[in-house]
Formats: C-alpha cells, structure tokens, sequence
C-alpha cells in the first residue's frame, strides 16, 4: 500500500482521494474504495487500537498513517467546524462517519451555484506549493462557504467540478474556471470581509470557538437594533415574533453573492410589499433563538452583518486560551 501524508491544511476529501489514486482503486463509489482500502490495511492495525479498522472510519485510520490523532486530523482537515457535526471534531470515542460526514462540505444552501462546483484552487498558492511540494493540493482555506477568494492572496479562485477532483489530487495542471471579477468585488464589501475572517479563524481554530456565546450576544443586538422585536402582550422567553434579520441580510450584502450562495428565492424578500411565508425561506434565519438549528457559516455571517468590528466579534466566538485537552467543555 502506496501513503502520503496529508499536507498543511490540505482538504481531507483531497488527502482521500490521492491515496486512492496512488494505490490505483479503480471506480467512483467512495464507500468501495474506502471498503478496499481497509482490508488491505487491515493486518496493520495497531494493537490496542480504539476504533475499528473499516470503512466507516477511513479517516481514522488515514490519520494513523500520517502519524495523527484521529481528533488532530479532524481538526486539521475537515470543515466539520463550519457544520452541524462541529462538537465532533473533540469526540474522544471514535467517529463513525455514517453519523458524522467528515469530507462533507458547509454549504448555505446545497442546491446553490456554488454547490455544484465544490472544489476550488488559487494559482498563486499552486505555483508557492509547487515550489515547496513537487505538487499541488486542494487547500481547506479554499473551500470556506461563501468564500470566493484565496483568503491569503486575495484574487478570484478557480473552480472545477466534483469529477475533476476526483481523479486530480494534484490539481498542478489542472484548469478551472475563473470565477467572475464581478464577484471577486463583491467579496470585499465589508459584510463579506468580516465574515471571510470569522469563517477563517474558526475552521483554524476550531477547537477554541464558543458558537452558544456567539449566539446570546447576537440575539441581544439584534433586539437592541430593533431587528427582532418582541411581542409585548407574552411574557415568557420565547416570545419574539418579528424578525427582521433575513430581509437585512438580504438587502445589505452583494446581490451576485446571495445569487452564487443562496436559494433564489432570497429575492422575493427583498421587495418591500412581499408577504413572507417563512417556510420558503433559510429556516436558520428565521428560527434564530435556537443555536441548534442554525448551521455555523450562517451564524457568522449574522454576526458579520450586525456588528461593525471583527476584532469585537473574535472576542465572542474564541476562548481567549487554547484549550487544555477538556475540548468539549470549551465547544459547548
Ligand atoms: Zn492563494
């Protein structure tokens, strides 16, 4: 059996896919190949080892080849941070991946533009890692939902389809389309500046993040901004009834964004005598007393669209200490 460790930041779906095709696993049936990949490995595993040598840990055990925790590679590789799935990343017992989709994608919504093309790639980080590497790879920062630009670089990223990457681990000769100057711009309104950052920071630190401390002080600004009004003949705590917040999201970030991201239907929104039926919106941003039901990219954009500064914003979604191993107490 043909390794290759996995490389800063590299997407764990990449890291996946250059070991299938380094041991030539003929097909595109991910399970198959996860299923052939184990049973050739299988007298390898380590005595004493936790989780079992199978399919539904494949990267477990990929994370034993490169020398890693299955918890470290998690950390390292996925974009579990950005998805329902985050408090798995911590998991000390082992992660089946049936339950937890580690080489999902975050997106906003799965039927979006963007969605269809999931795998992006920036030419000037492909010629530095071609010079540090012999070869290119698919980097985790260039796969951010709603990020269309190499969060380093700053220019436009290529993207290419699901089948691409799949038999193209090494994406060093490989030509995208470029995505358009248009949205690149759209990129650097401030909204979208703020949370390309928060985006960032908490796929990279991914065990310091406080998403239910992030989420009080939104509510708390959003009542105070008057975008979520309260009904006053009801006095219990889940009493608001008015939330304005979809259709400020909607009108104050870039239209060829929310076109790129969103479900058309945002449009309708926008209009000043629309009549909403919430249930044709993002459910996340209507039922937004309930951190649970909110997928974390659009938690931080929320975040982004009502306050005015990252560095205030930073300071209520990270710890201030890096975790000292009780992960999961500081992810709750
Ligand atoms: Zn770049």
């Amino acid at each position: 059996m043909l390794f290759s460790k996995p490389l800063p930041n590299e997407l764990a779906v990449g890291h996946l896919y250059r070991i299938w095709v380094l041991n030539e696993y003929g097909g595109s049936d991910h399970y198959n190949q996860s299923l052939v990949f184990s049973r050739a490995t299988k007298m390898l595993r380590p005595a004493g080892c936790a989780h079992p040598w199978t399919a539904k840990h494949t990267h477990a055990i990929l994370a034993y080849f490169s020398g890693l925790s299955e918890t470290e590679y998690r950390t390292r590789h996925t974009l579990l941070a950005l998805t329902k799935h985050w408090r798995s990343i911590s998991d000390q017992t082992p992660v089946k991946e049936t339950k937890v989709p580690v080489y999902s994608f975050a997106n906003f919504y799965s039927e979006s533009t963007s969605a269809s093309y999931p795998f992006k790639f920036c030419q000037y980080c492909r010629e530095q890692d071609l010079l540090a590497y012999g070869m290119s790879y698919w980097h985790r920062e260039h796969h951010l939902p709603g990020v269309d630009i190499c969060p380093i670089h700053e220019v436009a990223l290529c993207q290419v389809s699901w089948r691409q990457a799949y038999t193209t681990p090494n994406p060093a000769t490989l030509e995208g389309e470029q995505l358009d100057e248009a949205l690149m711009q759209a990129n650097m309104h401030p909204i979208l500046s703020r949370y390309r950052a928060l985006v960032l920071r908490a796929t990279n630190e991914a065990t310091h993040i406080q998403y239910g401390n992030a989420h009080k002080h939104l509510l708390e600004r959003l009542v105070k901004l008057g975008l979520y009004k309260k009904n006053p003949s009801h006095h219990c705590i889940y009493t608001y009834l008015k939330n304005d917040l979809p259709k400020y999201i909607y009108t104050h970030t870039p239209s060829i964004w929310l076109d790129r991201h969103f479900s058309p239907d945002y449009r309708e929104l926008t209009t000043p005598t629309a009549q909403v039926d919430k249930f044709n919106y993002h459910m996340e941003l209507n039922q937004i007393e309930f951190l649970g039901n909110i997928k974390p990219p659009l938690l931080l954009l929320m975040l982004a669209a009502i306050f005015d500064s990252t560095e205030d914003i930073y300071k209520l979604l990270f710890t201030s200490n890096p975790p000292n191993g009780d992960h999961a107490t500081k992810l709750a």
